[in-house]
C-alpha cells in the first residue's frame, strides 16, 4: 500500500526485555515451574509472540483468561500447557478440552459444562480446581469445596478428568506482610489436603508476580506471574530500583513543527497560551490511541523528545497532542517517546499511572491497538 510506512504510532515491545524478566523470575523461584500469564492479549504486549519468548527463557506453562484467548495461542501453533480460567455462560467446552487446555473449575454447575465438553471431546478434561481462600472473585467457597472435590473425584474416576491442580489467587500479594497472604495459603493447604484424602494428587499454585518476587514460601509447585513477565514492578518500584526491564515503549513521530508568535493559545479552551514566541511539535496520537486526555489534566505530561523532556501543552485532543520545543530544532518525522522502559529519561508507564491515579496494568492494557502499530 502507498501508507505502509505511514504509521501513527508504535507500541514497541522488546522481547529480549520479556526474556531478562522471566529469566528474573526463574531465578527468584528455582523450586517451581514458571506459567506465563498472557491474559488481554499478553497485557497489550501480544500474547502469541510473548509466549515465544517466554517460553524460550524458561516458562513451562501459559495462562489466559477465556477461551478464545487459549485458542489463539494453541491456533498459532503453541503446543505449551496452557490454562484458561474465566467462562462464560453456555461455553462449549470440547474444543478446548480436544485442543489440550486446561480450565478452571469454580463451582458444580461449571464442572458439569467442562464434563459435558469431555465427553464430546472424547478424552478427559484437565481441570484445575479453584479455591475462593479470599478474594472474593472466582473459586469455590469452602463451604461448597467438598462437594465440587466430591464431583471432581467421581469424575476422575470415571476417566472424564483428571484433577491437575487445586489452586488460588491472592488479594494482597503487593502488601508481602500482609496476614490476608497467610491466612489464604492456610485455605489453599486445606483445600489440596481435602484433595488428597480424596486419593487426588493434584500441585498446588497461588503466587503472582508479587508473591513471585517476595513470598518464596508461597511458591508450592507453580509460580503465575503477569505483570512482571512485561517488566513492570509489582511493587511500583523505579526502574533504577527493579531488577525487571519493562517491555513496551510507545513512541509517534512529529507531523508538524511550527514557530508560534507569544500569546496565542494552544489546543481546545486554550487552557495553555504561549509565554513567549515558541516552537510548536504535533504528534497524531490522542485519545482515541489511549493517550487519555486525563494525563494533561494537570500540564504535567512530557514526551521525551530531541533528547529532551519537553510538556505536552494544552488539552489532548482525540487524534493530536502539540508538545512545546521553545528554541529548540524539531522536524518533522523527529521521534518522541510517550512511555518506555525509563533508562533514557522518557516518562513510564509507572508515571502514567501516577498521573492517572491507577496501575500500570491499566496503562500497557489501555493503549489502542487497533490505532496504535504494535512492533515485535
Ligand atoms: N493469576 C491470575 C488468576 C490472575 O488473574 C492474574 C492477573 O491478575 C495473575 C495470575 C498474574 O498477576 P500479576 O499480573 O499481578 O502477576
Amino acid at each position: 500500500s502507498v501508507r505502509a510506512e505511514a504509521v501513527r504510532a508504535e507500541a514497541v515491545v522488546d522481547l529480549a526485555a520479556v526474556r531478562h524478566n522471566v529469566d528474573v523470575l526463574r531465578r527468584a523461584s528455582p523450586g517451581a515451574e514458571l506459567m506465563a500469564v498472557l491474559k488481554a492479549d499478553g497485557y497489550g504486549h501480544g500474547a502469541v509472540e510473548v509466549a515465544g519468548a517466554a517460553l524460550r527463557a524458561g516458562a513451562s506453562w501459559l495462562g489466559v483468561c477465556t477461551l478464545d484467548e487459549a485458542a489463539a495461542l494453541r491456533a498459532a501453533g503453541i503446543t505449551a500447557p496452557l490454562l484458561s480460567w474465566l467462562h462464560l455462560p453456555g461455553e462449549d467446552f470440547g474444543p478446548a478440552v480436544s485442543s489440550d487446555v486446561d480450565l478452571a473449575v469454580s463451582s458444580r454447575e461449571h464442572l458439569a459444562a467442562v464434563l459435558a465438553g469431555a465427553r464430546a471431546a472424547g478424552r478427559p478434561a484437565r481441570l484445575h480446581l479453584k479455591a475462593d481462600t479470599g478474594l472474593s472473585r472466582n473459586g469455590a467457597p469452602a463451604a461448597q469445596w467438598p462437594d465440587l472435590l466430591d464431583a471432581a473425584a467421581k469424575a476422575a474416576a470415571d476417566g472424564e478428568a483428571e484433577v491437575v491442580a487445586v489452586w488460588s489467587h491472592l488479594a494482597n500479594a503487593d502488601t508481602p506482610d500482609h496476614p490476608s497472604l497467610d491466612v489464604q495459603a492456610a485455605r489453599l493447604t486445606a483445600a489440596w489436603t481435602a484433595a488428597r484424602e480424596r486419593g487426588l494428587d493434584p500441585i498446588r499454585h497461588l503466587a503472582n508476580s508479587a508473591a513471585t518476587m517476595s513470598r518464596p514460601d508461597l511458591h508450592f509447585d507453580l509460580v503465575r506471574p503477569g505483570i512482571a513477565v512485561y517488566g513492570l514492578d509489582p511493587f511500583d518500584r523505579p526502574v533504577a530500583q527493579s531488577p525487571l526491564v519493562p517491555a513496551m515503549t510507545l513512541r509517534a513521530r512529529v507531523v508538524l513543527a511550527k514557530r508560534v508568535p507569544a500569546g496565542e493559545g494552544v489546543s481546545y479552551g486554550h487552557a495553555w497560551t504561549t509565554p513567549r514566541e515558541t516552537t510548536l511539535a504535533l504528534l497524531p496520537v490522542g485519545y482515541a490511541d489511549g493517550v487519555t486526555r486525563a494525563l494533561n489534566r494537570h500540564g504535567r505530561m512530557k514526551v521525551l523528545l530531541g533528547g529532551a523532556l519537553r510538556p505536552v501543552v494544552g488539552r489532548v485532543c482525540m487524534d493530536q497532542v502539540v508538545v512545546d520545543c521553545g528554541d529548540d530544532e524539531v522536524r518533522v518525522g523527529d521521534e518522541a517517546v510517550l512511555f518506555g522502559p525509563g533508562t533514557d529519561g522518557a516518562p513510564t508507564a509507572q508515571d502514567w499511572a501516577d498521573e492517572l491515579g491507577t496501575i500500570h496494568y491499566e496503562v500497557v492494557t489501555g493503549v489502542h491497538l487497533r490505532r496504535v502499530t504494535r512492533v515485535h
